[in-house]
This record gives structure tokens, C-alpha cells and sequence, in this order.
């Protein structure tokens, strides 16, 4: 059984997030430590703690995830001046938090990150 993060209790709001987002499904809230003007945490309602913890039940919501990403950069007028999305997956990808989330970040220039 996997360990409940501090994450979970956002989704309950049993604690204080800036939530832009949620539905039977998903959760969308402001990083408590933003690296860019736009810093949203997509992640879903159901604990996943990994991408390693993904299961083949889990594709519709780790589709509409993707699918709130898109609405929320739109909600944030950045959708056409671009933005990023990014999963970090266990300790070398730097991984803190063990409830799957998707960063969405934008507003500024971010860089080239590969290549
Ligand atoms: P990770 O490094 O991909 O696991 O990212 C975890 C993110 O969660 C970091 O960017 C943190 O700033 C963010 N975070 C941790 N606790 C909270 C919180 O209580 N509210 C909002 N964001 C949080």
C-alpha cells in the first residue's frame, strides 16, 4: 500500500493550495516554490507515487492530465507563447514528492533543456 503524501491532503483541501483545477479525476495547484511565473502541479486523484507505478487502468487519467495541462496554459495565456511539461521520475530525475505530478511550467523564456 503505497504512503500517503502531503499531496493527498491538497486533493482533500484538508489543507491550504492554490488549486486552479479539479475534478473526479485531477488536481491543479500553484507550486508551493514556483521556478517560473506560471508553476502548476497536475497530478491525479488517485495515488500513483511513480511513473514506475503506472498502470494500463491508469491511461484515461494519465490522458486527461495532459488533456488539463493544455486548458490550464490556455487559463494562463501561455499556451501560445509555449510552455513545459515535465514528470521527474526517482532520485536521479530528483523526485521529492511520491504522489505522481506533472510540473507545468511557463511565462518566461525557459531555455533549451536537450539538445
Ligand atoms: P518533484 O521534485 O518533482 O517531486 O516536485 C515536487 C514539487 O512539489 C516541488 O516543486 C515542490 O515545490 C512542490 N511542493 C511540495 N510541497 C508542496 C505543497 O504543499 N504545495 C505546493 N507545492 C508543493
Amino acid at each position: 500500500m503505497a504512503q500517503e503524501t502531503i499531496f493527498s491532503k491538497i486533493i482533500r483541501q484538508e489543507i491550504p493550495a492554490d488549486i486552479v483545477f479539479q475534478d473526479d479525476k485531477v488536481t491543479a495547484f500553484r507550486d508551493i516554490s514556483p521556478q517560473a511565473p506560471t508553476h502548476v502541479l497536475i497530478i491525479p486523484n488517485k495515488l500513483i507515487p511513480t511513473v514506475n507505478d503506472i498502470q494500463e487502468e491508469d491511461e484515461a487519467v494519465l490522458g486527461h492530465m495532459m488533456v488539463v495541462a493544455a486548458k490550464i496554459a490556455k487559463q494562463e495565456g501561455i499556451d501560445e507563447s509555449g510552455y513545459r511539461l515535465i514528470m521527474n521520475c526517482n532520485k536521479d530525475a530528483g523526485q521529492e514528492v511520491f504522489h505522481l505530478h506533472m510540473h507545468l511550467l511557463g511565462g518566461k523564456n525557459l531555455g533549451r533543456l536537450i539538445g
